[in-house]
């Protein structure tokens, strides 16, 4: 059994570097990000506030989202729909959602779908902010994805131009350093790197680049065992 455990910063490459990584490794990949923008999602969707903690609650207690890695390609389910990329990864979504993801409620209710996911297999690549620190924190590898801001918010604003939406790079950036803060500073399950992760910095690398370190990171690390 093996779990790598992946981190890391927004827009840094993590979900994609994964992906790769795990149709190379022919290794599940569990994304946690997607589940707690589905929530958001539907918080958005039902038109409730989103400090309306009570009918957030309510809502989750009839929610059931899947999270499937099918031919390489993760397909998240809403209670029985197949959601599209583009939705998940919306400005409104990536804007609300470490608002959504700081309620202990909403990380517990996320954490059972992890558990139930990641018993599900035998080796596993689970990403996300909390991994290696609350989530496994004995995973056998744990990656921390990093890149400079400006390199991160220029590969955001290009998905967001391929979606149609134009925004000036000045306020992607903001979004993603406004998300970022979100994430390092709230109490619960901050994003942090354990002193135990490894650095993979992206700011010049592609991801082939990339994927090819991390596999020479996860070998090294089986022949030392
Ligand atoms: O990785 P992605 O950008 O899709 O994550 C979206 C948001 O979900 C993060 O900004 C963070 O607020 C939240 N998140 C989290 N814990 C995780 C994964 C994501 O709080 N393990």
């Amino acid at each position: 059994i093996m779990i790598i455990a992946i981190d890391g910063t927004a827009s840094s490459g993590k979900s994609t570097i994964s992906r790769e990584l795990g149709k190379k490794l022919n290794i599940s990949v569990l994304g946690t990000g997607s589940i707690y923008r589905a929530i958001t999602l539907k918080v958005l969707n039902f038109n409730i506030r989103p400090y309306d903690d009570i009918r957030i609650k309510q809502m989750l207690e009839t929610t059931i989202i899947e999270s499937e890695f099918i031919n390489g390609k993760t397909h998240i389910v809403i209670d029985g729909i197949s959601q599209d990329l583009a939705s998940l990864n919306s400005h409104e979504v990536s804007k609300l959602v470490p608002y959504i993801s700081a309620k202990p409620f909403v990380r517990e209710y996320v954490r059972n779908i992890q558990r139930t996911q990641a018993s599900k297999h035998k080796d596993i690549i689970v990403e996300g902010r909390d991994i290696g620190s609350v989530v496994f924190p004995n995973a056998d590898i744990k990656l921390f994805i990093d890149a400079d801001e400006k390199t991160r918010a220029k590969r955001r604003k290009a998905n967001y131009d391929q979606q149609g939406l134009n925004m000036p790079l000045n306020e992607v950036l903001k979004e993603i350093h406004e998300r970022d803060e979100q994430d390092r500073t709230r109490s619960l399950s901050p994003l942090i790197m354990t002193s135990d992760a490894i650095i993979i910095d992206t700011s010049s690398l592609t991801i082939e680049e990339s994927v090819n370190e991390i596999i020479k990171i996860i070998n090294d690390k089986i022949q030392s065992k």
